[in-house]
Formats: C-alpha cells, sequence, structure tokens
C-alpha cells in the first residue's frame, strides 16, 4: 500500500479566518486563548494580553479533516498550542505531529516565506499539501525545484479560511497522487 501524503496545516488563515469581514462567519465559534508566541509579542501587563487572542474555529473541520486520505501535521506559529488550543476545538486528536520553527519570521535571503525551508526538511520527500495563507509563488517554485515527490502548496485566502472549494481541491490532490505513485511505469 501506497504511504498516505502528508497534509500540513497552518492555523491563522485557513482555519482561524482572522480576515473575515462579516463575524462571525456561519458555522464558526469564538474562543479567547493565550497561545504561547502570540503572548510573547504583547506588551506585559496589558489589556490584550490579559483578554487573550480572539480566534474563530469550524467545530466541522476536524472530522472533514481527518476524512480526508492524509496523514495530518501541524504547520504553524501555535507550534505545541495547536494540539492543546486548536484541536480539541475542531475536533483533531490532541497529538497531531508538530513542526518545530525555531528561525520564526527570519527573513530569508531568497525571499522565500519562513517557513518553507523547515517545511521541507520535515516532509523529508513524502508528497504533500500544505495549507497557509503567507504561500508566494515563490515559494511554490522553490518547492517545484526542491521536492522529488508531489506537492501542493494550497494558498488559502484568510476572509474565507478552508472551505468546500480547498476540500475538493484536497480528495481530488490525493487521488491523482495514489494513482501516480501506484503507476508501475
Ligand atoms: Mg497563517
Amino acid at each position: 500500500m501506497t504511504e498516505r501524503p502528508l497534509l500540513l496545516l497552518d492555523v491563522d488563515g485557513p482555519l482561524n479566518p482572522f480576515g473575515a469581514r462579516l463575524w462571525p462567519p456561519r458555522g464558526y465559534v469564538t474562543r479567547r486563548v493565550h497561545p504561547t508566541v502570540w503572548s510573547a509579542r504583547q506588551k506585559p501587563g496589558s489589556r490584550r494580553l490579559r483578554r487573550g487572542l480572539r480566534i474563530r474555529l469550524n467545530p466541522a473541520h476536524g472530522q472533514r479533516l481527518l476524512a480526508l486520505p492524509y496523514d495530518l501535521a501541524w504547520a504553524t506559529t501555535w507550534m505545541h498550542d495547536a494540539n492543546e488550543m486548536i484541536g480539541p476545538v475542531i475536533g483533531l486528536p490532541a497529538d497531531l505531529p508538530v513542526i518545530e520553527f525555531t528561525d520564526m519570521f527570519a527573513r530569508d535571503p531568497d525571499g522565500l516565506y519562513w517557513k518553507t525551508r523547515r517545511v521541507l526538511e520535515w516532509a523529508a520527500g513524502r508528497p504533500f499539501v500544505w495549507v497557509d495563507d503567507m504561500i508566494t509563488d515563490l515559494d511554490v517554485r522553490h518547492v517545484a525545484r526542491h521536492h522529488d515527490t508531489p506537492a501542493l502548496l494550497l494558498r488559502i485566502d484568510p476572509r474565507r479560511g478552508l472551505g468546500e472549494p480547498e476540500f475538493e481541491e484536497l480528495e481530488r490532490w490525493a487521488r491523482s497522487v495514489s494513482d501516480q505513485l501506484s503507476d508501475p511505469i
């Protein structure tokens, strides 16, 4: 049996559509949380820090994601907090693998998104889809040149988040990859 592709998940943008203009988007719930990286960037003692970061999540997303033929992993500044603060709200297991980033927000010499090189390294040659709101064409080209198995970088509009078109695309892509990889040429 062929190994399933990875589905690498960003939180802000795809799961938390922070740019949505109509609040709350249908099907979403609101939470206030204190993710480690966000908290470290707030002014100590500020009201904002006390109140926490407001996020919107769709509790139906976990089931939809788990039904897809992928192995899920977190690729987010939330890192391990995603398992603790995001997974339980949307119905994902609390022990998904986490890509650890050490140089968060660092400027890349070639203008790549700061996550891209680490994502590639972590995927270690496995086919993957990466959903994130910050991916650019530079990242797409870099991955195409440096990854030997199929990879899809799916840029998500942070005003809409992960939606039906993306779920359909994820299903389609997994099917096409499994056909490709089982083709004995
Ligand atoms: Mg994001």
